[in-house]
């Protein structure tokens, strides 16, 4: 068939594979085009090959520039790197993109729509972390640098507006620190500000705001707030805030996009405290299977896809354990697919 996409299909640990499963379901259900090479990587990479980013998943990914991603898993304090992180460097994707957007309604916060995209590649989660010895405690100082850059900052900034552009967005925040870190956060405002002037003023309301209050206000009036974009270790910490506006991590896309490839995942973990046991939510990664339709200019299935979920959260009432449901996670994707098959 000449309309095939290739794509890189990588499990992941813990529940990846039961929750990749349930989405591979969805798609065909939807007759998607995607070709899958699977690959490994993560601590399932670890135990075949001895490598948590084997070549050949590296490759694959370099061939197809695209992929569906389940978590995979990092220990903590010590041993590899994080293979996620090293993904984002390997193919410079830069921008994350984290929507939020109530699909059960009745929780905390009704009819939230955010979106928060992440500079990915910069500022303190670069990794250049040292202790320095004092006496005979070799830990008795930290050190880590941050490093943002203008053409980074630009690069970023310049995909959040044009994002915001094209996805009818009336409101972006720059979301900073350049009271305290007035050089490390001062460049990523100065640069949104300076781009806002020269090419969009006018396309939608730019607004800019202190990180900690910008947490505060997120709790108070999520609504306020359209689009956020700000730097790496702020993304990281507001994207989580956002997605538990919405109901948690189980409901929670992510993707990460470099002008050479892009990676769809759920943001939450390889959660092992559930994995084996067929209870986990896919809703996550199918969203996150529905962003990358929309990448590949699908936004028909896309639209499917999002409205059978729906469908089936909230007229259905098929919910997973986390959700306060009792179906699993097959039956979960059962539902999906009949919504999808039978509207
Ligand atoms: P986690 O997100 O795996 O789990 C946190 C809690 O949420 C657990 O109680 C888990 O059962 C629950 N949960 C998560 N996803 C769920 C789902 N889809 N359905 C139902 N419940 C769900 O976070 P963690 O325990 O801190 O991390 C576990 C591992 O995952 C670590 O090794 C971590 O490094 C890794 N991790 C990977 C990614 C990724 O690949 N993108 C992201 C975050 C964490």
């Amino acid at each position: 068939m000449s309309n095939t996409i290739q794509a890189t299909l990588i499990p992941g640990d813990g529940i990846g594979p039961e929750i990749v499963d349930a989405t591979l379901l969805a798609l065909d259900a939807l007759g998607a085009p995607f070709v899958w090479d699977r690959q490994i990587a993560g601590l399932g990479g670890v135990q075949a090959e001895g490598d948590p980013l084997p070549k050949a998943t590296l490759d694959s990914i370099r061939r197809t520039r695209l992929a569906l991603k389940g978590p995979l898993e990092t220990p903590s304090g010590g041993g590899y790197r994080s293979s996620n992180v090293r993904l984002r460097e390997e193919f410079a994707l830069y921008a994350n993109l984290r929507p939020a957007r109530t699909i059960v309604p009745g929780g905390r916060f009704d009819k939230v729509d955010l979106v928060v995209v992440r500079e990915n590649l910069e500022g303190l989660y670069i990794g250049h972390e040292h202790y320095v010895q004092i006496d005979n405690d070799p830990h008795a100082v930290a050190m880590a640098t941050g490093i943002n850059t203008r053409a980074g900052s630009r690069r970023l900034l310049e995909y959040a507006f044009e994002h915001a552009v094209t996805t009818g967005r009336k409101k972006v925040t720059i979301v900073h620190k350049a009271n305290i870190m007035k050089a490390l956060t001062g460049i990523f405002l100065e640069t949104g500000l300076e781009l806002y002037e020269r090419k969009y003023k006018g396309q939608f309301e730019l607004d800019t705001v202190i990180i900690d209050a910008c947490a505060m206000k997120l709790v108070l009036n999520p609504w306020q707030f359209d689009m956020l974009v700000t730097t790496n270790l702020f993304g990281d910490i507001l994207s989580d805030l956002v997605a538990g506006l919405v109901g948690g991590l189980g409901m929670a896309p992510g993707a990460n996009i470099g002008k050479d490839a892009a990676i769809f995942e759920a943001v939450h973990g390889s959660a092992p405290d559930i994995a084996g046991k067929g209870i986990a939510n896919p809703t996550a990664i199918m969203l996150a299977a529905a962003m990358m339709l929309d990448h590949c200019k699908l936004p028909e299935m896309a639209t499917r896809l999002r409205v059978a979920i729906d469908q089936t959260l909230n007229i259905d009432n098929i919910r997973t354990g986390d959700l306060g449901g009792k179906a699993g996670t097959a039956d979960f994707a059962k539902a999906v697919v009949n919504r999808i098959q039978n509207g």
